[in-house]
């Protein structure tokens, strides 16, 4: 086994990892990056999530509430010639951004390359050390070799706190009851109508393919990513709620996902006025997972403070997207107030129970009922960038002290 040593390493390639990497680089600590798939982007390049939600509040004119380095993701995918401006979708009335997952990749590729972050893809982190209330080391392995990264700082961006829970933590999962939100199979199809699709129309093309027979058809409510004046898009309705992330568990699921596809586009290519042409092409590579593990942290955003838009003095990020709520057959909006948000303190990136573990994005320290806002990719981009800071600090100084974090992230640009 090799060994590496770094300031901060960060695990978990998505939207929160990506940011956290290049914050803390930028901020002068030496930093590795690992992601075991063969791209950057998490569940935009991998499960085929197709539209950046949370980089704008939802109001008649919304405005953008994260800067930073989500920002000049946008700024790279312009130069690539995608459309940045925010679509309004026709039933939920939400802002987002939609792209195509292969601009993406090359974007966060190119802007890794750079800069002085280390990262590795197709390198999966498979084993944790603790001494003495600290994560000393981390074991990642590649078809070659283990390797054993010692840091002074980690930061869990796995997205299901992966790194937490190797280090034997207790985490959260779902709801007091333990119930979790739905994880979608995302399935290109073609021949959709190219205007905005709206939910009622698949949902009652859903509930017709169910009364005639159609089986594997379970969710009612959901919706088609489209391609901006195109006729295909990411269909994300066929749905399942693991019970766990064991292989075993996932092997069912995605045995599932992939019959449910194809009984979702025979019931919507059947029965959805203007779908007549709709083909399945092909279903994305991993599940989409909205709700799994998280981190519990010194603060724990509460489902209240985000529906109230709470303000806060150690605020490290803005968080804009309403609860977005998939359980049961459909998906739940709870708005804030127009053109609102809430912040995001400090200690929902910092572990409660070891003090160098630092953590964003779908892994953040929240109740299930705010995770549903908070885990979108622009409000990741944000909390990303933040833990990367924190983490940079706690590597150079043994603490951090939340003024100079802030200040750190106002020079980076970032919206707080
Ligand atoms: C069906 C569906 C639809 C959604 N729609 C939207 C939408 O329209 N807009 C939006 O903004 N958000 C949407 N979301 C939410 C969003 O996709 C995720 O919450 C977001 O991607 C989380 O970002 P992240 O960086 O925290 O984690 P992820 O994107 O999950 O990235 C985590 C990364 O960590 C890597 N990783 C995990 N464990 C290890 C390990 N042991 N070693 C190495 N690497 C590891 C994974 O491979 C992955 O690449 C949707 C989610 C789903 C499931």
């Amino acid at each position: 086994m090799q060994t590496l040593h770094y300031d901060v390493v960060v695990v978990g390639g998505g939207a929160a990892g990506v940011a956290a990497a290049l914050a803390s680089s930028r901020n002068g600590t030496k930093t590795l990056l690992v992601e075991r798939n063969a791209s950057f982007g998490g569940e935009a390049t991998n499960s085929w999530v197709s539209a950046f939600c949370g980089f704008y509040t939802k109001g008649e004119k919304p405005e953008q509430c994260v800067y930073g380095i989500g920002e000049e993701v946008l700024a790279k995918m312009r130069e690539y010639g995608e459309d940045t401006d925010y679509v309004i979708n026709p039933s939920t009335k939400n802002a987002s951004i939609r792209f195509h997952p292969e601009v993406v990749k090359v974007v966060l590729d190119d802007i890794l390359s750079a800069s002085d972050v280390d990262y590795r893809l197709c390198t999966t982190m498979i084993d944790t050390k603790v001494e003495d209330n600290k994560l000393v080391s981390i074991i990642i392995m590649d078809d070659e070799d283990k390797y054993e990264v010692y840091a002074d700082a980690f930061v869990d961006c796995t997205g299901d706190a992966n790194m937490i829970h190797m280090c034997g933590l207790k985490t959260m999962w779902g709801d007091e009851d333990g119930s979790i939100q739905q994880s979608s199979l995302s399935c290109l199809v073609t021949g959709v109508p190219k205007e905005e699709i709206k939910i009622d129309t698949l949902e009652a093309a859903i509930k017709k393919g169910k009364e005639e027979g159609i089986k594997d058809l379970h969710k009612e409510r959901g919706m088609i990513i489209k391609v901006r004046n195109e006729d295909y898009g990411y269909l994300t309705i066929p749905s399942v709620t693991p019970k766990d992330l064991s292989g075993e568990e996932l092997t069912k699921d995605h045995i599932a996902l992939r019959k449910q596809a194809l009984a979702y586009t025979k019931a919507i290519s059947t029965y959805g006025e203007g779908f007549e042409k709709m083909h399945l092409l092909a279903t994305a590579p991993y599940i989409g997972i909205r709700e799994s593990r998280r981190m519990i942290g010194k603060v724990i955003i509460k489902g209240e403070e985000m529906l109230e838009g709470k303000k806060c003095d150690d605020v490290i990020a803005r968080a804009g997207w309403p609860c977005e709520m998939h359980k049961g057959t459909g998906v739940k909006f709870t708005a804030m107030k127009e053109n609102d948000w809430y912040d995001i303190p400090i200690g929902a990136l910092v572990s409660k129970d070891i003090e160098n573990i630092f953590t964003a994005g779908r892994s953040i320290s929240a109740e299930s009922v705010a995770l549903a806002s908070l885990r979108v990719m622009g409000t990741g981009f944000a909390t990303g960038h933040a833990a990367g800071i924190v983490a940079s600090v706690y590597a150079k100084d043994g603490n951090y002290d939340t003024k100079a974090v802030q200040k750190i992230l106002k020079d980076q640009k970032a919206l707080i």
